[in-house]
């Protein structure tokens, strides 16, 4: 495939989001530097057992640690959805290796590194360097403003695409009368293993894939777990759950009225805030054309082009509730292909048109700015549609088509030929999509 234009271009990090980018970027014939802070690939499935030094992680001057993994953590995915199209999440008899079909943690950052080997990447990667800034220049170019150690490094690009993961700096529930709280506070970006939590009474607010795997954790060694669920619609106490003796559900607004009187008695120890991240960007200076509104970055045309800047600003891996490296791979060939011009993008204007109508869809539907990137939408009833919206259970992958249990019987996936059928509320991004994979 021979790249109309190849354009010079910075990607900012080296988890899965940004190899899948620098990965299409050099396919489609661009010169590609991949700036990573870290010295290693794979961002988030880098486990690192040390935590921020402000374990709520709110003071803004506090040292961070990029990953929020916990020692336990398994895929809450199969392999089959998990993995590339271009390079399957398989099993490998290697030794030293997780061959079960959710694997430990350690098991995805080694795919991630054999991904580097098998296509080469290293080489592309600054490792050690943290991109402090980001700003446009004139004709349309950006400059990037690196940092080793003391070294300052300015240069200029065609193109910057943001890869920079978006689950390492910590959203906190509002909680009336916290300021009063006599206990520890922490978040899920800080918890690693249950032992500090051993017979300690602790509360856990939230209810995401994070919440149900560390309060499982935590209950094998605390004397009480109280897990208040924004979810839980029905007000109260809904009592202990299925097979734990010290665990208990509440609603969040029990929990709220919980909170004084936990306060005055002091009769929890900890209150845990599995609760979410933030979108983060303190390296880009748009001028405020993109900016971050209660967790809505925007305007992004399809979460990826802010339609004034593009296609010399792009974001990969923003929507969430969809197989992340699959979705990777399809933004990055479409951001490659407009670089190179093979692709087009609508005008600005219709970009931001489509945009503007998104928003309203949301807002008619209740839908909260928060949740502008949940594109669970585009799935029918699995996550593995995935699959089929890139075209990839077309024999040529070995997916079951049966009834999937994790052993641990905590997470469950379908299989069905159906899903080969392609179905979304946007049919727009379909045909972009089935154009631009089938290149
Ligand atoms: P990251 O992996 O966060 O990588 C971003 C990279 O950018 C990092 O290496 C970071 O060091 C670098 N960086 C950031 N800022 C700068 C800067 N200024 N300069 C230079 N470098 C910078 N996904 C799944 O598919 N399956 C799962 O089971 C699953 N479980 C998860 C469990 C947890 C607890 C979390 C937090 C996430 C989970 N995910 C899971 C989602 C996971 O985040 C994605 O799979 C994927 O790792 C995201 O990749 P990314 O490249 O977007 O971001």
């Amino acid at each position: 495939m021979r790249p109309v234009t190849p354009r010079n271009v910075a990607v900012i990090g080296a988890g899965a989001g940004g190899l899948v980018a620098a990965r299409a970027l050099r396919r489609e014939g661009h010169k590609v530097v991949v700036f990573e802070r870290e010295d290693k690939v794979g961002g988030t499935w880098v486990y690192n057992p040390n935590i921020d030094s402000d374990p709520i992680g709110i003071d803004p001057s506090r040292n961070v640690v990029h990953s929020s993994l916990y020692a336990s953590l398994r895929t809450n995915l199969p392999r089959e959805v998990m993995g590339c199209r271009e390079y399957p999440f398989v099993a490998t008899n290697k030794t030293q290796r997780d061959p079960r079909r959710f694997p430990g943690h350690r098991e995805v950052f080694e795919y991630l590194n054999d991904y580097v080997s098998e296509f080469g990447l290293n080489e592309l990667v600054r490792f050690g360097t943290e991109v402090s800034h980001v700003g446009l220049v004139e004709e349309g170019k950006w400059k990037v403003r690196s940092r080793i150690g003391e070294d300052r490094v300015d240069e200029i690009y065609d193109a910057v695409v943001v890869c920079n993961g978006h689950y390492t700096e910590p959203r906190i529930a509002e909680i009336p009368g916290i300021d009063v709280w006599p206990g520890k506070q922490i978040h899920s970006h800080n918890y690693r293993v249950p032992e500090p939590f051993r017979d300690q009474v602790v509360i856990l607010i939230g209810s995401s894939a994070s919440a149900v795997d560390i309060s499982r954790d935590i209950a094998a060694v605390a004397r009480e777990v109280h897990i208040a669920s924004r979810s839980v619609k029905k007000d109260g106490t809904l009592g202990k759950l299925p097979g734990y003796e010290n665990m208990w559900l509440h609603s969040m607004k029990m929990f709220m009225k919980m909170v004084p009187s936990y306060s005055r008695m002091g009769c929890a120890d900890v209150i845990l805030h599995c609760t979410g991240y933030k979108y983060y960007y303190p390296f880009l200076d748009t001028s405020g054309i993109v900016a971050v509104d209660d967790n809505r970055v925007g305007p992004l045309y399809k979460h990826i082009f802010p339609p004034f800047l593009a296609p010399g600003l792009s974001f990969v891996g923003l929507p969430f509730k969809f197989p992340p490296f699959p979705l990777f791979e399809f933004q990055s060939k479409w951001i490659a292909g407009v670089l190179a011009g093979r692709l087009v993008l609508p005008s600005p204007e219709e970009m931001l048109a489509d945009v503007e109508a998104f928003y309203l869809t949301l807002e008619a539907s209740g839908v909260p700015k928060r949740y502008t990137h949940n594109i669970a939408a585009y799935r029918i009833s699995s996550i593995l549609k995935a699959h089929s919206l890139i075209g990839y259970i077309d024999g040529t992958y070995p997916c079951p088509n049966k009834f999937v249990q994790d052993e641990r019987g905590a997470a469950t996936a379908q299989i069905n030929p159906e899903y080969q059928i392609w179905n979304t509320q946007d049919q727009a991004l379909m045909t972009l999509l089935n154009a631009t994979l089938s290149q």
